[in-house]
């Protein structure tokens, strides 16, 4: 199924030489390309490359795993995994937690739908119903902030994604995650070891591999091999990702010199939050400033200057 989800392909028409995988042509395509067909060909061939071929394997793996889970005495696969939240009321939590964001969601939504509309014009978005799943910049339709600059509500406002600013600024993988490592150990948390420097794939090696290029973050079980994997592209979102994949190394870190039995996370939600949690201060204008990327700060409408003793910008 692995090999299914990261070998698909979407192919020209009739052209079986010049093809796109997902990571990172069809995830390029998705984020840059505004034309409605070609957006709609690569959403549909994708689905369709991956989709098709794993539905029987997905429908025997479910079977497998519920059979597998019941044995255990759980009532199926789902019930397995919400057992790891060690909560009877988990399943209201979060839907008290979703009616609390909806009201915000559905005016996001009806925005963004406007937005899109003044783009793409009647044909194609109907202004009350959902919006077409491969028009919001990501296949999974699950992050939209590729299509940021087609719904900035104040064009002419200073902009917050330094995208721009470090390409200019010449950052690579290594510095984001320099400058990541550089904020965990400001709160006091810990370095990354030599070994994570020194084994971590950052970037595609682009050496004919096939990579799986989703980031992810891994523990050697020897309490000093920690790695992290990914294909890191200078880019705002990613600086984000690093963080994300640092917070899992940190945790890692914190528990090593615990039983091995001990050494998970408390739930896997709390393992995906921590870096999460970091990386939102990270994205705030005022941090922005001080690692460099941002010129300028506004507080509540005052402009105020970049001070002088500002760290400048560079290569660590
Ligand atoms: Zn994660």
């Amino acid at each position: 199924m692995n090999r299914v989800f990261t070998s698909a392909r979407v192919c020209y028409p009739n052209m079986n030489d010049s093809c796109w995988f997902l990571d990172p042509d069809l995830m390029h395509v998705l984020s840059v390309t505004r034309n409605y067909g070609l957006l709609l060909y690569v959403w549909e061939g994708w689905h369709n490359a991956v989709g098709i071929p794993l539905k029987p394997l997905f429908q025997e793996f479910t079977a497998l795993s519920n059979e597998a889970f019941k044995r255990d005495g759980f009532a199926d696969t789902g019930d397995y995994w919400r057992s790891w939240y060690e909560s009877p009321t988990l399943v209201e939590d979060l839907e008290n937690l979703f009616h609390q964001i909806e009201p915000l969601y559905l005016n996001l939504h009806a925005y963004v739908r406007r937005k899109l509309h003044q783009r793409y014009g009647d044909r194609y978005i109907n202004l009350r119903g959902p919006i077409p799943a491969h028009l919001l910049g990501d296949m999974w339709a699950q992050s939209w902030d590729n299509i940021y600059n087609m719904v900035v509500p104040f064009p002419d406002k200073p902009t917050l994604d330094v995208t721009e600013t470090m390409v200019k600024q010449g950052w690579n993988a290594t510095h984001m995650f320099r400058v990541a490592e550089e904020f965990f150990t400001s709160l006091g948390l810990l370095p990354m070891p030599p070994e994570f420097w020194a084994e971590s794939m950052l970037e595609n090696p682009n050496d004919g591999r096939e990579m799986v290029c989703h980031a992810s973050a891994w523990d050697f079980y020897n309490r000093k091999d920690f790695r992290i994997k990914q294909c890191t592209r200078v880019a705002m979102e990613q600086l984000s990702t690093v963080h994300h994949e640092m917070g899992h190394i940190q945790y890692y870190l914190q528990y090593k010199d615990q039983p091995v039995s001990l050494r998970q996370g408390a739930n896997p939600g709390f393992h995906e939050a921590i870096g999460d949690v970091l990386a939102l201060s990270v994205s705030t204008p005022v941090h922005l400033h001080k690692i460099g990327l941002l010129d300028q700060v506004r507080y509540g409408g005052v402009e105020a200057p970049a001070s002088p003793t500002a760290p400048t910008a560079g290569l660590r």
